[in-house]
Formats: structure tokens, sequence, C-alpha cells
């Protein structure tokens, strides 16, 4: 087999077999096959795209291309997963959640990707978390604690590693097969047997339509199917930041607001998404019995208690659940303010996320500022008058000011016209 055979193969739209994806696989993972020849297959397939066969085939060489969790002596362990977005604090909600109510969660999280944010980061906002662990630790902790919030070990689905970062520098993200093939390589890795999988459509997402989330989300059904695991896809709103708070202390304090009983989007889904899961887990009957053993794990503060378990259980410090408002403090802040009167139409989220990270990696890429951030105060739909504060911008330093503060401005688009946005479309299973 040889690989100038298999990109001949694809560049002319022909199917390519599972001997053929794992001889592509292997290699990347080797070295033998070069890296101008992965991109060239890669660049072939968003041409004329995988079929199914071909998806599966490609996920299943990623899960056995490094190490694959086994999580089988644990019982029955649920994993949870964004396509990535702005402000998608969730699992910080979930996570207690679940673990309070009896579930065992298996968390692996990513670093930030592009202009979404990733919750290892936010993890490290409580000082000394430990997001690198063995998998003997996280699963007593699991055991113990009923979840682990980690970041996967630098050998779990090597080939996805590798493809990813050359398709982020070929400009071959972008195909559903190699999205949904990427995502689930890496999940059905941790050893979860229960994967639910928020994926965002609109502007704040990889996903910009319903349609194409669907798609998606109905090929990670199927991979799962074929995998013997139970995958659970939310169709869920990107249009515009999940929170008010964009930013890793940000973000943490929105999710402990959450767990204080705030009432907002990020409220809103972490207990759709939970109350499923716990149906789906066995732990509740119904939806309607599952919804309610949420308010109340949330209102007893129990939810939040577990929280600061499993934190301190990997070394972080609670001081920012017991006081978060040390989370907003801030070495500079500037306001963002409308320039006509009319309602909120359009937040344009991706921007907003990449500003965000313009701020939070200002040194240099590898020194991350977690103090910095955006706080808005206006959602789509929302009434406003000239003048009124759209944002709030905390930040240490900032290269070009006048050119940052036009860009955030260009973030809001005011109209006549009041839009209203749907948080939630659908779930498919
Ligand atoms: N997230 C992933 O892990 N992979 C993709 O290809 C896109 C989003």
């Amino acid at each position: 087999m040889n690989i100038l055979d298999i990109i001949e193969k694809k560049k002319i739209g022909q199917k390519l077999s599972k001997e053929e994806i794992d001889y592509f696989v292997d290699g990347v993972c080797k070295g033998y096959i070069k890296d101008f020849q992965t991109t060239s297959l890669l660049m072939a397939i968003c041409i004329n795209d995988l079929d199914f066969d071909e998806i599966y085939n490609l996920t299943d060489a990623m899960v056995r291309s490094g190490d694959v969790v086994d999580l089988s002596d644990l019982g029955t362990c649920v994993d949870k997963h964004s396509t990535g977005g702005v402000s998608d604090t969730t699992t910080l909600c979930l996570v207690p959640i679940l673990a309070d109510l009896g579930v065992k969660v298996a968390k692996m999280s990513g670093r930030s990707l592009g202009f979404t944010g990733g919750t290892a980061d936010k993890l490290e906002v409580f000082h000394g978390y430990k997001t690198e662990l063995s998998t003997t630790k996280f699963k007593d902790l699991i055991k113990k604690n009923g979840a682990s919030m980690v970041s996967p070990s630098q050998n779990l689905a090597l080939a996805d590693k590798i493809i990813y970062k050359l398709r982020s520098e070929s400009g071959t993200v972008n195909n559903m097969g190699l999205i949904a093939s990427s995502i689930m390589s890496k999940k059905i890795a941790c050893g979860a047997k229960i994967i639910f999988i928020d994926c965002k459509y609109g502007n704040g997402a990889f996903m910009k339509t319903i349609k194409d989330a669907k798609k998606l989300a109905k090929i990670m059904v199927e991979i799962g199917k074929r995998a013997g695991i139970k995958v659970c896809v939310i169709i869920s709103n990107m249009e515009q930041p999940l929170t008010n708070y964009i930013g890793n202390n940000l973000e943490v304090y929105s999710s402990i607001q959450v767990l204080n009983g705030a009432n907002n989007d990020l409220s809103k889904l972490s207990s759709f998404i939970a109350s499923k899961i716990l149906v789906i887990d066995g732990k509740a009957k119904n939806l309607e019995d599952a919804k309610i053993m949420v308010k109340n794990a949330i209102k007893s503060k129990s939810a939040l208690n577990k929280l600061k378990e499993l934190v301190v259980a990997q070394e972080g410090s609670t001081e920012c659940i017991d006081n978060p408002k040390i989370l907003l403090k801030h070495s500079n802040s500037f306001e963002i303010k409308a320039d006509k009167s009319g309602y909120v139409y359009k937040i344009n989220t991706e921007l907003l996320g990449d500003l965000s990270h313009k701020l939070q990696f200002f040194d240099n890429i590898y020194t991350r500022q977690d103090d910095v951030g955006f706080i808005l105060n206006k959602r789509i739909g929302d009434e406003v008058k000239k003048g009124d504060l759209l944002l709030t911008c905390h930040y240490n330093k900032i290269q070009d000011k006048q050119e940052f503060v036009k860009q955030l401005n260009s973030c809001f688009v005011i109209d006549d016209k009041k839009k209203r946005m749907k948080l939630i479309d659908c779930v498919i299973e």
C-alpha cells in the first residue's frame, strides 16, 4: 500500500477501504507519511467527503492510535463534550450536579481552540488544580467523589492530535467527517459508555447553521451506535455567548453563580443536560423528576459543595468558590456603549471569542492571563437606549487599543427589530 495511491483515490472521489485508512493513520503516527502528504489527503477529503463507513473507520483507527482508558470496573461512566463555543462553562456546573446526584462522571476536557474556550484552562482558575493525573488516580477520584475533571493524556487519540494540528494549518478543519471523527475518537478513547454532546450552532460555533449541527449530531450518534456507546446530542444556540461573562476567571464566576442559584441561559442549559443524563443513566424515572432533583441539588447547595470537594481532590484552591467576587478583580477596564437606540439584533460571538483570546495571551501564546475578558450588559433581544452600557472590558495590556475598541464596537448590531433566541433546538439520540 502507498499513500500516493490513497491520495489519488480520494482526489477522484473514490471510497477508501478500512485497510487504507488504517495505513494512513499508522503512517501519520509513525512518521512514514509526511505532513504534506497528510494535508494533501485531508484537502481531498474536504473536497470529496467521506461516507459513513470511512468516517467510522477513521474514528476507530484514531482511537486505536493512542491510549484507551478502561473504565469498565467503575460501572457506567458518563462524559460530556461541547463542540466549542464562547463563554460555554456548562461543564463546571454540570459535573458537580451530576456527581452529587450519583452519576459517575469521567470528564476529559481540552484547552481552548481557536476562538472557543477550554475547560482545562478554566479549571486552573482554582489555583493549584491538577488537570494532569495518571489514569489510576483519575479512576480513584471517580470512585471516591463521583467525578474527576482532567485534561487527556498526551497520547490519547494520538493521530487526532497530529492531524488536528495539520488541519488547522492547512485550511482543512471544516469538514463534517473530519470533525465527527476527531471529536468521537477522543471521546471513545476516554472510556465512558454514555457520551453527551452539546453540539453548538451559530456565529460563535464551528457549525454555523442548525442544519449542519444536526448533520454532525446524526453522524456522531451513528458512530456511537457502531462503537457500542450511547451518544446523545443536544443542538444548542451559540449566536451569542452562553453567559454574560467571557474570560477564564469571569466564566468560573458565572458557573459559581449558577451553583448558587442564578437563573440564566447557563443554568437552563446545564439543568436540561443534567436532567437528560440522569434519565439516560437510570437515576431518574423521567425528565420531570430529574429536573426536580437538579433543582434541589442547587437549592440545598450540595452541588456547590460537591464542586469544592472535586476541586480540593485535585489540589485546587476553593477560595474563589467561597468568595466569587475575587474573580471580578482586574487591573484596567473600559466600557463599550450603544451608539443608537433599538434592540440588540446580533452579537458577533466569534469575534468576541477572538478578542478575548488576544487579551488572554497578550505577552505570548504560552502565558495565559485569566483576569481579563468581557462582561456583557445586554443580550440579543434586549432594548437599548443610545449611550447604554453594552460591555465592560477587563484587560492588562492591549497593543492597539483604538483598533481593539473599534472591533469590540463592531461586535454589536442594534436594529429596530426585536429578535428572540431559542436556547435549545432539539435532542438527537
Ligand atoms: N473539536 C474537535 O475536537 N475536533 C474538531 O475537528 C472540531 C472541534
